[in-house]
């Protein structure tokens, strides 16, 4: 089952858009610290793969699905989900929500190789 998640927020500075299609995906201004980490930073998949992820708080337009699994979670507490673009399905990363009542109750970890960032658009 596809669910869309974090419709809406876009706000000021720089946009983070689909490697695959060009669809915007989230606001520079979402991106966050998790648990005091930098919030650019390469996790290890169980299978050794370097994975270097961008924690944002927010994005836009994203499918999800109702998988979840803590296992091997980077984030203790948090459990992950995939999460792919809602336009052309590219896979971008997980969504991370919180099983042990932690703040933030849920953010996102999206890769920065599936990622394309642009400057703010300059006022016309
Ligand atoms: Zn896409």
């Amino acid at each position: 089952m596809l669910l869309f998640i974090g419709l809406g927020r876009t706000g000021k500075g720089g946009t983070l858009h689909c490697a695959g299609c060009e669809q915007l995906v989230a606001s520079a201004a979402d991106i966050c610290r998790i648990m005091g980490r930098p919030p650019r930073r390469t996790y290890t998949n169980p299978h050794g793969v370097l994975c270097p992820i961008v924690t944002l708080a927010a994005v836009i337009g994203l499918a999800g699905d109702d998988y979840s699994s803590t296992e091997h979670t980077w984030f203790a507490g948090y459990a992950w989900s995939p999460v792919a673009c809602g336009r052309c399905g590219l896979f971008l990363g997980w969504r991370f929500e919180a099983r042990t009542g932690q703040e933030p109750g849920s953010f996102f970890g999206l890769l920065e190789e599936r990622l394309v960032s642009r400057p703010a658009a300059s006022p016309a």
